[in-house]
């Protein structure tokens, strides 16, 4: 594509905002690594976040980590130090670069904020519900710093959520309580529990609406601008900060919306994303879109941060169902019908599946799903091969042509 032919998406004015708000997350956690003032606990992205702040922790999750790895492109070069050690380069990507990263010794906090290394953690705490790489990552820093590891095992490629998988996980959740104190020194108490799952909720609550104001038309916001403005949802949800943020980049769509901005002048085609997003690809990506005047306007993976179950009332249940509620646990069935509500909802014309290389617990293209939602919608279907964090699975050259040719397909649907 010439220089001449590139399009950008609309820049959006609150990503300032953001990036100060992450700025100071790191650099509080680096702080506190350094001085001791405060435990901090290692989370993964969809784990029990909300029990960890109400015991006082200071939160880090390391698939954030990994995915700034992908994102500066420092993935591909560190993934073959965890294999050289012994981890595949089959699993997950994020695991393998962010040991990578610790074993050389870099990472990409230092460029963004002058952060020298990740904080230590002084307890991990893993929910298996999105895949069981997570377990075995957290296991290698265990190891390596001798800190506690406690878990929880979630029921996976479930239908429906029943009343004896929150029973049990709430069983494993406050089996966790005792570790968790005695590392953080602070005694549980419910009624923070109750402030934390509050905040949540209201993070989550703003979270579904700025998504959702990508099925107003034209779109005020892309995929590859919401894979940017989920940070405070995974990163800092439980707090005021994220709750104040998304009010302001709420407000800023909403505006968009009432005057009719479009994200993507022009806007042609509306796309859903299915799968995780090509981190190290996702500026060619985005600029590609938007050259074919095509808006990318959903995904399963932004809206992996939406938890409508939480519930102050209830916090144990209501996390519990929260975090087992989530697409990735489901089975095949239930996918597809909560992709077609997402689809019909946002004006889809076509769905891209990601077949991510190492992650199979996000990758929905491998068991017919995308024929099958073919013949239920009506809709061309492309499945792009590639990975989140190791470029050397992606084709740039393939993808870009039956992308091309993808558009085209609908150009001509459109008539
Ligand atoms: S869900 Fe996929 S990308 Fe996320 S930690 Fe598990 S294997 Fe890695």
């Amino acid at each position: 594509m010439a220089e001449s032919e590139k399009k950008q998406s609309k820049q959006i004015a609150a990503t300032s905002m953001m990036k100060k708000i992450m700025a100071d997350h790191f650099l509080g956690l680096d702080q506190e690594s350094k001085d001791g003032s405060r435990k901090i606990a290692w989370c993964t992205s969809v784990g029990p976040a909300e029990l960890l702040h109400a015991l006082g922790f200071d939160v880090y999750y390391p698939e954030n980590h990994g995915a700034m790895l992908g994102a500066t492109r420092m993935a591909t070069e560190l993934i073959p130090a965890a294999n050289a050690m012994g981890y595949s380069p089959d699993i997950c990507s994020y695991l393998t670069a962010d040991i990578g990263a610790y074993v050389k010794g870099c990472t990409p906090l230092t460029k963004a904020y002058g952060i020298e290394k990740v904080p230590k953690a002084d307890v991990l705490v893993y929910n298996t519900n999105q895949c069981r790489d997570v377990q075995d990552w957290f296991a290698y820093y265990a190891r390596e710093w001798n800190v506690p590891l406690v878990g929880i095992h979630t029921h996976r490629n479930i239908q429906a959520v029943e009343d004896y998988h929150i029973a049990d996980l709430v069983s494993q959740m406050k089996s966790m309580i005792p570790v968790l104190e005695e590392v953080s020194g602070v005694k549980f108490d419910i009624d923070r529990l109750r402030e934390v799952v509050a905040l949540s909720l209201e993070c989550t609550k703003l979270w579904r609406e700025v998504l959702e104001c990508g099925a107003a038309v034209p779109a005020p916001l892309t995929f590859f601008d919401a894979t940017i403005h989920m940070g405070p949802a995974v990163v800092l949800r439980g707090l005021p900060q994220a709750v104040e943020y998304y009010k302001i980049l709420l407000a800023e769509l909403k505006d968009r919306i009432a005057n009719k901005v479009a994200a993507i002048e022009g806007e042609k085609h509306r796309i859903y994303w299915d799968g995780m997003p090509i981190w190290g690809k996702l500026r060619d990506l985005s600029n590609q879109f938007s050259s074919l005047k095509t808006n990318v306007v959903a995904s399963t993976y932004c809206s992996s941060w939406i938890f409508d179950a939480f519930d102050p009332k209830s916090p144990f249940e209501s996390m519990a169902r929260a975090y087992t509620e989530l697409f990735i646990v489901r089975d095949d069935s239930y996918k597809e019908a909560y992709m077609e509500a997402w689809i019909k909802k946002f004006s889809i014309d076509g769905i891209i599946f990601h077949d991510a290389k190492t992650c199979p617990n996000n990758s929905n293209s491998r068991y017919m799903m995308p024929q099958r939602m073919r013949d239920r919608l009506n809709l061309p279907v492309l499945v792009v091969n590639g990975d989140l964090n190791d470029l050397r699975c992606y084709s740039e050259e393939q993808a870009k042509t039956n992308i091309e040719a993808f558009v085209e397909q609908l150009d001509e649907k459109v008539g």
